[in-house]
């Protein structure tokens, strides 16, 4: 039986407005020369094609000037947590920070879940110091960089008066990166798949609450203990 205690669900928040559209230090679309656009359009032997002006994807104004996303969009899930000050404020202003983000989209939250901190002891799971966490997951979809987004994470960690006085210190706000689209990253920074997500209930509950196909009931049930 699940110890989760499911609160007010995230999606009751208030929403900042919309944000202005934003440039933002991605990938920069290549620009043809006007010589080898030339050259092409004479070996064409054609009219020159009108080049489709493009379009921030939120507001549908035009880009002009500004850097845009030159990679399509990936569905990335990030977990949230704290057990500092007022932790379920703290994880609405972070989904509220993590919508604002350049070329990036909110799809999918999940409930609030209170769970009791736990650490690995010498039997097991077991009670680690610190107030419940509130714990949620959230769908996104972004055109940066898995090391971009991370670093945008951590900003919004840090903005919340995030601390890392000794590893599982109590926290104001942790943002972990689960899954970043297929993709497989072990790097100095980011691991991806986030390598303990299968053992945390409270990661994998919230998790299958928004996108149920990736986890299966076997994976739930491993972790119900919790
Ligand atoms: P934890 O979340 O494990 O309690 P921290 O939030 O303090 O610990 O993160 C420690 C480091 O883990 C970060 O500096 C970050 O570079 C690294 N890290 C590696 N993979 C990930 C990931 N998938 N999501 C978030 N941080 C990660
Ligand atoms: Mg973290």
């Amino acid at each position: 039986m699940l110890k989760q205690q499911v609160l007010r669900p995230v999606r009751a928040i208030v929403i900042s407005p919309l944000p202005m559209p934003q440039c933002h230090q991605t990938v920069q679309p290549r620009r043809k020369s006007a010589a080898v656009a030339a050259s092409r359009s004479t070996a064409l032997a054609g009219p020159p094609k009108v080049q489709a002006i493009r379009r921030h994807r939120t507001s549908g104004l035009p880009t002009e000037g500004c850097y845009v996303a030159a990679r399509d969009a990936v569905t990335t899930y990030v977990a949230l947590g704290a057990n500092l000050g007022d932790a379920a404020q703290a994880l609405r202003q972070a989904v509220a920070a993590v919508r604002l983000l350049p070329l990036t989209q909110v799809t999918r939250t999940s409930s609030l879940y209170k769970t009791a901190p736990l650490e690995a002891g010498p039997s097991g799971e077991q009670r680690a110091p610190g107030g419940d966490y509130i714990n949620a997951v959230i769908e996104v979809q972004t055109s940066l960089t898995a090391p971009e987004f991370l670093t945008e994470l951590q900003r919004i960690e840090l903005a919340a008066g995030r601390e890392r006085p000794y590893i599982n210190a109590p926290r104001t706000l942790d943002l972990d990166v689960l899954l970043y689209g297929r993709g497989s990253i072990d790097s100095k920074h980011l691991t991806v798949p986030h390598p303990r997500m299968m053992e945390r209930a409270f990661v994998l509950v919230p998790l299958a609450e928004i996108a149920p196909a990736l986890i299966t009931a076997v994976q739930l049930q491993a972790v119900a203990h919790q």
